[in-house]
């Protein structure tokens, strides 16, 4: 019984695969608490990939009427993700403040101003030197930006690493780590635990594959509590998962709440189910 914070739906992402009532039916059959579909908006996004990585907002919000009904008593939120670039952030404080969203995800999906995902040159470089620079980027991102809830993917940049042991980890970068964690604890955001990114890490044969320990025990220790569970599903056959296993990892350093976002107001439910 959990919330996914974090989905996609091929109406207005285009990388997606699943449909609004294809989502809304395996979240039933999953039994699931909620849902928030987060669909992409990329201003300026680098690549030409032959389909907009943005849409009008306004439509979305219609759409949403439908699926709304569909869902009867699962409570469906309506969310966004956006990505990230310095130059974009006045022009979202402004935009997301036009419409009622329930969430807001901010995500960087560029590195040296391109997607990994397409751009994997950008891995040439030494595997601390990207992941440092990355995390620096992140801090940058939470520390412009104001008007979102949930920091995405931290781990974005080792989904498509080719690095022998891609995971990243706090080790590696302290400092910039400090500085990432102590922005979103500041700001009061929410730091978002993505079982995408630990799926990828599966399918890639990799043994290490939940979220670096000592990253999750320095942001408690800094005081961090804000966490969300999000699949990032853009097929219906990934929502949630992964999720009862994370959720117990998250409960061992001290977690207690998956939060999630109605109104742009966090609340929590239980990681672990209460006896
Ligand atoms: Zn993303
Ligand atoms: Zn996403």
């Amino acid at each position: 019984m959990y919330t996914d914070n974090h989905n996609h739906t091929k109406h207005f992402s285009s990388d997606a695969k699943m449909s609004a009532h294809e989502l809304i039916d395996a979240c039933k059959a999953l039994n699931m608490r909620g849902v928030a579909v987060t669909e992409h908006y990329e201003g300026d996004y680098p690549h030409d990939i032959g389909e907009p990585q943005f849409f009008d907002i306004s439509v979305f919000f219609e759409k949403t009427k439908e699926w709304t009904e569909y869902a009867g008593d699962l409570p469906l939120y309506k969310g966004i993700e956006l990505g990230y670039q310095k130059h974009l952030c006045a022009f979202y404080d402004d935009l997301i403040a036009k419409y009622p969203f329930d969430s807001v995800i901010l995500s960087d999906h560029l590195f040296d101003g391109k997607d990994p995902y397409f751009f994997r040159q950008c891995y040439g470089e030494d595997m601390i030197y990207v992941y440092t620079r990355y995390i620096e980027e992140m801090s940058d991102m939470v520390e412009n930006c104001n008007n979102f809830d949930i920091v995405g993917h931290y781990d974005y940049i080792n989904r498509y690493a080719p690095y022998e042991h891609p995971q990243i980890k706090y080790s590696q970068c302290p400092e910039s780590f400090d500085r990432f964690l102590a922005a979103i604890i500041a700001k009061d955001k929410c730091l978002e635990i993505n079982t995408r990114s630990v799926d990828k890490m599966i399918k890639n044969g990799h043994s290490d594959v939940l979220p670096d320990q000592e990253i999750l025990s320095r942001y408690y220790e800094m005081g961090g509590r804000n966490i969300s569970l999000g699949s990032d599903s853009h097929s219906s056959d990934t929502l949630c998962v992964h999720f009862p296993k994370v959720a117990e990892y998250l409960a061992s350093f001290g977690f207690t709440e998956n939060s999630y976002y109605v109104g742009r107001k966090r609340y929590g439910e239980p990681l672990l189910p209460k006896n």
